[in-house]
């Protein structure tokens, strides 16, 4: 009789009964979802060489983020970590608390981002629309603390940065690197040489990473950052206390110091580039693509010039897959919006020549360009 009493434990029962409900929730959505699509560019200047570009922007949230906090909802879920009414806090600059609130509201659960107050307006309505809370900081550097407080009242600490890392299953299950990879199956060159992204959490670049070698592909994976960010000088020196030496306008990368998932050892290559550079390639892209990415997209466009423009050097062929990582539509009112680019001191015509001489005629962007 006891014991049976325990088998049936109402309250144990009815827990299990909702984590399975939240769990074929995030099934079914994966299941209605669509891949992001491989965009194919070619360039005069890079003859031989096929650029393809992951469209992470065409998410139902916007950003490759989408990715991350489905994920993130399933490891807190298979964790045992989340619970029916239990609300859910994460830190996050924008796209991932985009994310989140997204996914929040499908299980049903309460979302509270903490996010620096100079968080770009856009992306804070957008988590506002999607049922979130936004809890602002104004010292960028307390938003941790802050997220630990709402997690020490009872909400489940969904922490990208801690977690971002762990949560994706890097083996498959269709992973970035695993679609990726795929996609190229019927393509001339469908090992690329260089795999190009930036590093925010460290969760995709671990990834692809980690991916990579598990395939046993001779693909390397370059880290596209913001000059003088945590990441370029952690790699570097591997050192986990590292930080930025100059602050950064491109958001979603460039942290100012190492974060918990940052893999340093699966990434082969860092390229630094300018903000100016970054922001002038996601100008280009707009009208390469006919569409608006971020720029973190124009980051990683450079970086791929730049191993495109020595891979020609040596007379290699091959092909080179990065991200466009977000919509630029969130960027209206900043980096798309010339007068904030006055205001910020950002000058991208020289950066905008430098791109078009170095598409044109396939040297490096970097090396042409006036100011770094
Ligand atoms: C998060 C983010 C990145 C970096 O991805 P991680 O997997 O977090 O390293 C790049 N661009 C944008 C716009 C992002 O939001």
């Amino acid at each position: 009789m006891d014991s049976i009493l325990r088998l049936v434990n109402p309250q144990r029962e009815a827990e299990r009964r909702w984590v399975h409900s939240a769990l074929a929730k995030l099934q079914q959505e994966s299941a209605r979802s669509a891949d992001t699509h491989l965009l194919k560019l070619n360039f005069p200047g890079f003859h031989g060489i096929d650029f393809y570009f992951k469209d992470e922007a065409s998410h139902p949230t916007g950003s490759l983020k989408h990715r991350l906090a489905r994920s993130l909802f399933l490891y807190a879920l298979c964790n045992g970590r989340l619970r029916d009414g239990q609300a859910v806090v994460d830190a996050s600059s924008g796209s991932t608390a985009i994310s989140e609130a997204w996914f929040a509201r499908m299980l049903g659960l309460h979302f509270i981002a903490v996010m620096p107050a100079c968080t770009a307006p856009g992306k804070i309505r957008d988590v506002q629309a999607l049922g979130g809370e936004c809890d602002l900081v104004d010292d960028p550097a307390q938003v941790h603390a802050r997220a630990a407080e709402h997690a020490a009242r009872g909400a489940c600490h969904l922490d990208q940065f801690g977690l971002a890392e762990r949560a994706t299953d890097w083996r498959g299950n269709n992973n970035i690197a695993e679609s990726i990879i795929g996609q190229l199956a019927l393509e001339a060159e469908p090992e690329p040489e260089w795999i190009v992204c930036g590093a925010g959490t460290g969760g995709t670049s671990a990834t692809i990473g980690r991916y990579l070698r598990y395939r046993r592909l001779h693909s390397r994976l370059c880290v596209a950052e913001p000059a003088g960010s945590g990441f370029v000088h952690g790699w570097r020196t591997r050192d986990p206390h590292a930080v930025a030496s100059q602050p950064t306008l491109i958001e979603g990368i460039g942290r100012p110091r190492v974060e918990p998932g940052f893999l340093f050892d699966v990434v082969d290559r860092v390229v630094e580039v300018p903000d100016s550079a970054s922001i002038a390639a996601a100008w280009l892209l707009e009208e390469l693509l006919g569409r608006r990415y971020g720029g973190s997209s124009g980051t990683n466009f450079v970086a791929c010039l730049q191993l495109a423009a020595s891979m020609r050097a040596r007379g290699q062929r091959g092909s080179i897959v990065s991200l466009l990582c977000d919509r630029g539509e969130r960027y209206a009112q900043t980096l798309f919006d010339p007068s904030w680019l006055a205001a910020h001191d950002i000058d991208i015509a020289p950066w905008d020549a430098a791109l078009r001489a170095s598409l044109a005629t396939g040297t490096t962007p970097m090396a042409t360009s006036p100011t770094a």
